[in-house]
C-alpha cells in the first residue's frame, strides 16, 4: 500500500501509510490539538474532523484538543473506526477527499519541520515494571551477587513500582541533573550531592486507552484490547541515588526527576503485524497471567550517545522489544488484579529491555557493568556514565517488508543540577 504523500513511501521513512500514529503538535502561537504522523508531514486531525472526513462517533470533537485522552476514552471501536477513515484519505487511489482539496490540504497538511511536538497525552498514571529478564539479571548480580540476582517472585509476577507521572516529559525536554543522597561504595555515611552515576533506561511505554474499574480485574484478552499503543520511553535513572534507597520499597527519587517519551503514539493497531510470543516459561504462569496468543511485538531498538560538541552520535546498543519476559497485556492484567483501577492515559513501561549479548543491553549500568568498563565514543571521548551537555536518544521501529513502522525519537539533553540552595 502506498500513499498519495510521495515522502511516505521511500521505505526508510518511520511514517508510512501503514503506521499513522498519534501525536500533538502546534505551530507558532496555534493551539495545541491532535495530528498523525505521514512521511514528512504532520496531519491535522482537528482540521479534517472539522471538515467532516473524519468522525468517530462522539457527540463532540475529539481532535481538537491538547491531548489525545477524550479520542483514546473511545476504546477500540472508535480506534478502528479513526484508522479506516485515515488510511482511505491518505492511501493512493481510495478516497480522494482529502487528496483533491487543495484547500483543506494546505490547511491540514503542516511540515514536520515546522511542527513543536507536545506531551501526546495527558499521563494520569505512570507505572515502571521490571520484565527484561537479562536486565533483571545484570542489575541483580552488580547490587546483589549472581547467586540473589533474580528475586524469587520473579519468573512468576511481573513486579513494577509506582512512578511519576508529573515529570513524564515530551522528548526534547532537557533534563536537570537530580540532587540527593547516596553512599559512594567503601564510605561509611551517605553524602548529598549531584548524581554521579547518572543512567537511562531503554523501555518501551505502553499507553492505556480503556479504563477498567476499581475492583474488576481483567483477562489478558481484556488487557489487550484496553492498549490504544506504544511510545519510545526513557526511564532516568540516577544509580547512586537509587542504590543507597531502593531498600525496603523500591526506586523513589532515583527515578523521579524525569521519564521521557517519544512524541508520536504507535497505536497496536499498526504493530499488529509484528506480534510475537514471549519466551517459553520457566515455572507456569497462574491462569489469570496466562496469553491466549502473541501479544508481545517484534520492535528493532536502538540507543546514541552524544556530548555536547562531538560531531555525531554513537550507538551504544541494540537490541529488541521481542527480549521481555512478560507482554504488555500480561502486565496490565497483573496491574489490575488486585483491584486497581487503570484510568485512560495511564502509561506502564516495559521495564529496561537488554539482549543477551554485552552492546544489546539497555542502560549504562550494564554496557559499562557498573562503570568498571568505559565505554568508547566516537571522537575519542570515554563515558562510565552521563556527563553534562550528553545527549541520549533512543530509536524504535518494526521491520516490515518495504517500509518501517517508526516510533521517531525519544531524546534528552542533561543540564547541570539545580543550584543548591542554603539548606
Ligand atoms: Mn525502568
Amino acid at each position: 500500500m502506498k500513499s498519495w504523500i510521495e515522502s511516505a513511501n521511500t521505505g526508510e521513512t518511520d511514517f508510512p501509510v501503514q503506521n499513522l500514529p498519534y501525536g500533538v503538535f502546534s505551530r507558532a502561537d496555534e493551539a495545541p490539538r491532535c495530528a498523525v504522523a505521514i512521511g514528512d508531514q504532520v496531519l491535522d486531525l482537528a482540521a479534517l474532523e472539522a471538515a467532516g472526513l473524519l468522525s468517530v462517533g462522539a457527540s463532540e470533537p475529539v481532535f481538537d484538543r491538547p491531548a489525545l485522552n477524550a479520542f483514546m476514552a473511545l476504546g477500540l471501536g472508535a480506534w478502528d473506526m479513526a484508522r479506516i477513515q485515515l488510511t482511505n484519505l491518505l492511501a493512493d487511489g481510495d478516497d480522494p477527499a482529502l487528496k483533491d482539496d487543495a484547500d483543506l490540504g494546505a490547511r491540514a497538511l503542516v511540515p514536520m519541520a515546522d511542527a513543536t511536538m507536545h506531551l501526546p497525552f495527558e499521563v494520569s498514571g505512570y507505572t515502571d515494571f521490571y520484565s527484561g529478564r537479562q536486565h533483571a539479571y545484570n542489575v541483580g548480580v552488580m547490587f546483589r551477587g549472581p547467586e540473589n540476582a533474580l528475586p524469587p517472585n520473579w519468573l512468576h509476577i511481573p513486579i513494577a513500582y509506582n512512578g511519576r507521572a508529573s515529570t513524564v516529559v515530551v522528548s526534547g525536554t532537557d533534563i536537570r541533573r537530580p540532587l540527593g543522597q547516596m553512599k559512594p561504595h567503601g564510605e561509611d555515611a551517605p553524602i548529598f550531592g549531584p548524581s554521579r552515576r547518572l543512567d537511562i533506561e531503554l523501555e518501551m511505554g505502553m499507553v492505556v486507552g480503556s479504563p477498567n474499574a476499581m475492583g474488576e480485574p481483567v483477562t489478558v484478552d481484556e488487557a489487550d484490547a484496553m492498549i490504544f499503543g506504544f511510545v519510545l520511553l526513557n526511564d532516568w535513572s540516577a544509580r547512586d541515588i537509587q542504590a543507597w534507597e531502593y531498600q525496603p520499597l523500591g526506586p523513589f527519587q532515583a527515578k523521579a526527576f524525569a521519564t521521557s517519551i517519544s512524541p508520536w503514539v504507535v497505536t497496536a493497531a499498526a504493530l499488529a503485524p509484528f506480534r510475537t510470543s514471549t519466551p517459553e516459561r520457566e515455572h507456569e504462569l497462574f491462569p489469570y497471567l496466562r496469553e491466549t496468543g502473541p501479544m508481545l511485538y517484534d520492535i528493532e531498538l536502538e540507543i546514541t550517545m552524544q556530548p555536547e560538541g562531538a560531531a555525531k552520535a554513537t550507538t551504544i546498543s541494540r537490541t529488541n522489544y521481542k527480549n521481555m519476559y512478560y507482554s504488555p497485556a500480561q502486565q496490565l492484567t497483573h496491574h489490575a488484579i488486585g483491584g486497581c483501577a487503570m484510568n485512560t492515559g495511564d502509561l506502564l513501561g516495559s521495564g529496561t529491555i537488554s539482549g543477551p549479548e554485552k552492546d544489546q543491553y539497555g542502560s549504562l549500568l550494564e554496557l559499562t557493568w557498573g562503570g568498571k568498563e568505559p565505554l568508547a565514543l566516537e571522537g575519542g571521548e570515554t563515558r562510565k556514565f552521563i556527563e553534562n551537555g550528553d545527549r541520549l536518544t533512543l530509536k524504535g521501529w518494526a521491520q516490515g517488508d518495504g517500509h518501517r513502522i517508526g516510533f521517531g525519537e525519544c531524546t534528552g539533553t542533561i543540564l547541570p543540577s539545580p543550584e543548591q540552595k542554603d539548606w
